[in-house]
């Protein structure tokens, strides 16, 4: 996969792009990513990026033709070759299933923006998705092209092993289960005997038992569009039923406390 990042700020991709799996996966030459200064296609001799808004308002708009001429100049004026991504607060929101969707892309173009954003005509003369990583606003657009860059390689087939990536979270639209390691117990407290016990069925019970728990409880909306079997329904019904029972009791009980101590006299 070939990956091209427009960016007025280069340095702040060393690091995230420069260590660990994602530089072995240059290294291997299963994703190249080249970083061009936008600043280089400015026009004049301050070799501005960007101008006051029109209509008025606080900060500054980084501007078209330096943006579009850059991206030309590079990946062809035909840039539907490539999926043209523009991260935006405003945008649809990043996930692991359109990471996966990008991940078949042989091109990449991140265009990063700064200060109040990028003038809107840079989306549609390049037909730019904009995307955004989540419901809060960053400085730049640079680490939220790290962040997808970094999402997307190591679904690249071959930069990490298959069998990691099965049963993370947000594979099967599930959170993982807990993970353990040695030492066996920290401050008094212990991994739990099942991951002990050695019996593969149940542990991956357990795991999945755990999975559902925690999106239940952290994320009940991703239940919605989940792969889940007959076996986790009948689980979800039951610890659905259950909380509901507990959360009835608790309002019972603070009911009963509201209410004058002795309720029968108050009825006569
Ligand atoms: N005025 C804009 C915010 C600009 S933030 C607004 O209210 O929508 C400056 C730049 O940071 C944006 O152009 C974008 O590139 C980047 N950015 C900020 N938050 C982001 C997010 N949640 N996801 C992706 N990019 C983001």
């Amino acid at each position: 996969m070939r990956v091209d990042v427009f960016t007025i700020f280069p340095d702040a991709f060393t690091g995230p792009l420069t260590e660990s799996i994602i530089q072995r996966a240059q290294d291997e030459g299963k994703i190249r990513i080249e970083l061009h200064d936008i600043r280089s296609w400015a026009r004049d001799r301050h070799r501005s990026v960007d101008d006051y808004p029109y209509g008025g308002g606080a900060g500054m708009v980084m501007m078209a033709p330096p943006i579009v001429e850059a991206v030309e100049e590079v990946v062809g004026r035909d840039s539907e070759s490539a999926s043209v991504i523009i991260p935006s607060p405003s945008g649809e929101l990043f996930t692991q299933s359109m990471a996966r969707e990008l991940a078949q892309s042989a091109r990449l173009v991140f265009i990063c923006g700064r200060y109040e954003g990028i003038d809107a005509r840079v989306t549609e003369l390049l037909h730019g998705r904009e995307v955004s990583i989540g419901d809060y606003v960053m400085t730049g657009g640079d680490l939220a092209a790290a962040v997808m860059i970094d999402v997307i390689a190591r679904l690249i087939p071959g930069v990490i092993d298959e069998e990691s990536l099965a049963d993370e979270s947000h594979t099967s639209g599930l959170l993982e289960y807990p993970q353990y390691t040695r030492p066996h117990t920290f401050r008094d407290l212990s991994v739990p005997d099942m991951l002990l016990s050695g019996h593969h069925a149940r542990i991956a019970e357990w795991r999945r038992e755990q999975s559902l728990e925690r999106t239940l409880s952290r994320r009940p909306e991703l239940l919605e569009q989940a792969e889940l079997t007959e076996t986790d329904r009948r689980w979800l019904a039951n610890h659905a039923a259950s909380d509901q029972e507990a959360e009835s009791c608790r309002i019972d009980r603070a009911k009963r406390a509201e209410l004058p101590h002795d309720a029968s006299d108050v009825e006569e």
